[in-house]
């Protein structure tokens, strides 16, 4: 009987339109994305507008629904866990040298905090695996690019930090350097002024040369030599600084530039033959510590993590001028001379340079600079011996930031004490180790990346 009364009611003219009628009325109810949703006035074939798509969602629904998306990937590989933003507040971020050391940390913190981070990067000393943890996450572009050539994009900050940072690298191809620093910079800014967007510069140090002044100041205008092995990064680096505030005067660019000290920490290139890396693969591997001159040069180390906060508090901030990023805890590079009773006060090192010389233990009685050989050492537990080899052209004999600025403008200063940062340090080149199983370390000459044969006088 209800069978019979069903059969004649769906055989009415009428029955098949007001079904289908039915049917899109309520899928235009239950389905956000393509509008609908009732009493608001929005009709068939209105476009909808974001807010009334987020006005739709509660905020706890939207951000599950978001999370999940963006957890996984389209393999199923699970990405680091991000920040959602709204649309407004999500920006498009380009960093060039984004899979470098540096850079791979700053990618980190900008795509937690939920921006759409772009990397452009020629893979010159950058790694796939320093950013392999974002490869597939929406949020997340890796453009191989070299910045040498001109791109378009449409960004709304610009962190340029594209160029090879340890001597040995970026001394292989001088030219290629000075390209970097400058045609690269030139096309960056092209961009920023083209895409309204804020640029920051990762100067260095190294636009001091061998200073002068001690500590050195933002305001001391350096001791360079323009013809000197190093000058193709310290000139490029130098010029790239005078084209930011060209762009910032003349084409109201809004610039930001970073003079970084030495910088150390995971992700570093193994074979990027700087002092941090060499040591430490150095006294893992219970090899020789080379030390290049007298060893009485200074530096002073910040990690890594205390240089992304900085970069990103200067980007954001309103201060133009250029700011140094460092820690100035200083440290001679050398195990320091003891004199003969030193033995009989201190335990003794290896130091296979003078029968009279001894390096001081940890901690020594008053040290300031500190000895970095021997902080290694210690740390890492090792036997290694002390090897004196020839000093390198024009390496400056003094390093030490004065940070007031970057206290004072920006709020920042080194959290991470230098012995807390060698430690993760440590076991990051520790377990590179153990991947491939010996690391030759890198010499002082100017060398391709990740050439494998030894150079340098080892
Ligand atoms: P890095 O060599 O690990 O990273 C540089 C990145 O830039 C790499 O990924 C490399 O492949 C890429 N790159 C180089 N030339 C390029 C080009 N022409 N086009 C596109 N990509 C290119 O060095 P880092 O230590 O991460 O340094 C990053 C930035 O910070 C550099 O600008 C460097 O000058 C500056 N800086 C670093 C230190 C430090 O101690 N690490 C100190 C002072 C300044
Ligand atoms: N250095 C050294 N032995 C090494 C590598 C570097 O004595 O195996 C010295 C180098 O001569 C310089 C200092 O350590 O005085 C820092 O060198 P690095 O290449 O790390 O950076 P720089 O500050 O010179 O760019």
């Amino acid at each position: 009987m209800q069978n019979n009364a069903m059969t004649s009611f769906a055989r009415q003219p009428w029955f098949l339109p007001v079904a289908v009628l039915i049917v899109i009325i309520l899928w235009l109810q239950l389905s956000p994305s393509t509008g609908g949703k009732g009493g608001d006035g929005v009709g068939l074939g209105d476009s909808i507008s974001h807010e009334q798509v987020k006005s739709l969602i509660t905020s706890e629904i939207r951000s599950a629904l978001i999370d999940t998306a963006k957890s996984t990937s389209t393999d199923g590989t699970k990405f680091p866990p991000v920040k959602v933003l709204p649309d407004s507040q999500r920006l498009r971020i380009l960093v060039t040298g984004g899979s470098g050391f540096v850079g791979s940390h700053l990618v980190d913190r900008l795509m937690m905090q939920g921006h759409h981070v772009i990397v452009l990067d020629n893979m010159f000393t950058g790694r796939k695996k320093n950013i392999a943890q974002w490869v597939g996450h929406p949020n997340f572009q890796l453009i191989i690019h070299d910045v040498v050539e001109r791109i378009m994009l449409e960004v709304d900050q610009i962190y340029h930090l594209a160029c090879p940072a340890s001597p040995p690298h970026y001394q292989y191809n001088p030219i290629k350097t000075i390209k970097t620093s400058t045609e690269g910079t030139l096309n960056m800014l092209g961009l920023a002024k083209r895409s309204k967007a804020r640029m920051l510069l990762t100067s260095t140090s190294e636009v001091y040369g061998d200073p002068e002044v001690h500590p050195q100041k933002e305001t001391y205008w350096g001791n360079v030599n323009p013809i000197g092995p190093r000058a193709c990064y310290d000139e490029g680096k130098r010029v790239a600084e005078t084209m930011m505030y060209a762009y910032e005067s003349q084409a109201a660019v809004e610039v930001r530039v970073a003079r970084i000290f030495n910088t150390f920490g995971p992700r570093m290139h193994p074979n990027d033959g700087r002092v941090v890396s060499n040591f430490i693969i150095q006294a893992l591997q219970g090899k020789d510590i080379t030390i290049y001159g007298n060893g009485k040069q200074t530096r002073s180390f910040q990690y890594v993590d205390d240089l992304v906060e900085g970069l990103m508090r200067l980007m954001n901030g309103n201060y133009s001028l250029p700011v140094n990023l460092g820690n100035p805890e200083e440290y001679t590079v050398k195990v320091r001379d003891c004199p003969f009773l030193c033995f009989f006060l201190f335990r003794r090192h290896t130091d296979a340079h003078s029968p009279l010389s001894f390096s001081l233990p940890f901690p020594p009685l008053a040290r300031n600079p500190q000895d970095f050989a021997v902080l290694i050492k210690e740390l890492t537990k090792s036997n290694s011996t002390i090897q004196m080899l020839p000093a390198t052209k024009d390496d400056p004999r003094q390093r030490r930031p004065d940070i007031t600025t970057a206290k004072s403008k920006l709020g920042w200063e080194p959290r991470v004490p230098v012995r807390v940062g060698l430690a993760k340090a440590i076991s990051y080149f520790a377990k590179e180790l153990e991947e491939s199983g010996e690391i030759v370390p890198t010499g002082s000459d100017p060398t391709k990346p990740n050439q494998k044969k030894q150079l340098g006088g080892f």
